[in-house]
């Protein structure tokens, strides 16, 4: 039987899209390392490692084996008053990776809410000192953080959705977007924003809510290690707490395991997501430090306040387990950096194309910024046809694919944007 793709166009949302005039979706009948396969048997080559998490590749064995040895002893199981092997193990592995001073960790259900866990997180620790009125968040435009309503609140004001939900959503300061690319000469003055703000209004601020080093949905920006690192210091000399969104960089996609590695940092309050379950499950985690998690537990509260049913599900535990193991043994670092080189030899090429405003490569990250935004539904069904999925959106054509892709592989993603920008292979 195929897919009902008429049933789908009337009744089922995909993201951001229209029940009106739908956008069309390809029906997807299995996934193997890197490659996708259509329901008509054609075979596409995956640039997008599904938004960033299937760093391991589809239909990985370990995994698999992983997962299914789980299923046959539990599923799921609340978390309320009970506790399981997968999320002990789990959080282990994860203490022993993250940036140091991280060591209290919070199982969430998404990216998104994450995010919201990590800013309720901030505001509990704020409310139990003897500063209750830092309640305000900083973060950076071209930010992007998820889409429920805390994350909306922290993203881009103007090309996020700020503008639609605005009357709904808490109040609070943007900086501009880093002005310093990662490979240029630091350029100092683009902290100063940051340093003016928390100079004048640092009694209210509880924290700063940042992407370290790439900007992803809301521009796929790489900014210098330097302003993050003055970040740090600005927040430690102001009293105002750090929260590092690695939902997109963690786990080895930037070249260094996390991207707060490039500026020897540590944030005080971590998100991960996505390559967490190496793109298996739905689990993302909110990490702390001892400190936070102190005066968390000292509000009127007496806890953190969240608890969704599925947090910390199991399955999704020994899966996320099992992809942390494979990173552990560190094949990451010479995959990521052959990604980053061969990238950097097939897109330079792409600026010589009128409709390319820029090409930027970091880690197995590939971004060319046209001038123009694209038609995303053309262009997808010419990456098709070509035999790739790359999923464009706006004015960026981009891939990051699964580390385990071959040369060949690559060699084929990359040929297929030097062709969709018009050169000719
Ligand atoms: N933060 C960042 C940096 C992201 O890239 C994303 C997902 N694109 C999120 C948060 C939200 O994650 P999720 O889609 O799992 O809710």
């Amino acid at each position: 039987m195929s897919i009902d793709l008429a049933f789908d166009r009337q009744h089922i949302w995909h993201p951001y899209t229209s029940m009106l005039a739908p956008l069309p979706v390809y029906p997807v009948v299995s996934a193997q390392g890197c490659e996708l396969t259509l329901e008509n048997g054609q075979q596409l080559i995956d640039g997008t490692a599904s938004w960033w998490s299937a760093v391991h590749g589809y239909n990985h064995p370990l995994l698999n084996e992983a997962i299914t040895r789980q299923l046959s002893k539990m599923a799921h199981v609340m978390f309320g008053g009970i506790t399981h092997q997968p999320a002990v193990t789990l959080c282990q592995q994860l203490l022993a990776m993250v940036p140091a001073g991280l060591t209290k960790v919070f199982l969430a259900d998404s990216g998104s809410i994450a995010v919201e866990v990590a800013i309720k997180m901030a505001l509990q620790y704020w409310q139990a000192s003897d500063k209750p009125g830092k309640q305000k968040l900083i973060s950076l435009r071209k930010g992007y953080h998820g889409d429920t309503f805390a994350a909306m609140a922290v993203g881009d004001p103007e090309d996020g959705m700020h503008s639609m939900f605005s009357r709904m959503l808490p109040q609070h300061y943007f900086l501009p977007a880093p002005d310093c690319p990662f490979n240029a000469v630091f350029d100092a003055t683009s902290i100063a924003p940051l340093a003016n703000l928390l100079a004048a209004e640092h009694q209210q601020i509880a924290a700063l809510v940042l992407e370290p080093i790439v900007q992803g949905y809301g521009g796929m920006r790489f900014y210098h290690p330097e302003y993050l690192r003055q970040a740090r210091a600005l927040c430690d000399q102001y009293q105002v707490l750090l929260i590092a969104d690695e939902i997109a960089t963690g786990f080895g996609r930037t070249g260094r395991l996390f991207a707060c590695n490039h500026a020897n940092i540590s944030p005080d309050i971590l998100c991960v997501g996505k390559a967490l379950s190496g793109g298996y499950l739905t689990l993302a985690a909110t990490l702390c430090s001892d400190e936070v998690a102190r005066g968390i537990s000292l509000s009127e509260a007496g806890g953190l306040m969240h608890g969704p049913t599925f947090m910390a599900n199991p399955l999704a535990c020994a899966v996320a387990s099992a992809s942390l193991s494979l990173i552990a043994k560190g094949d990451w670092q010479q995959q990521v950096a052959a990604i980053e080189q061969q990238l950097n030899t097939e897109l330079a090429p792409c600026l010589a194309s009128a409709e390319v405003k820029n090409v930027r490569v970091l880690g197995a990250i590939g971004v060319l910024e046209m001038h123009q935004p694209v038609d995303v539904a053309r262009l997808q069904q010419r990456f098709v046809e070509l035999g790739v999925w790359i999923r464009p959106f706006n004015n960026l054509i981009y891939i990051m694919p699964p580390f385990i892709i071959s040369p060949a592989q690559l060699a084929q993603l990359t040929k297929a944007m030097r062709l969709v920008v018009g050169l000719t292979g």
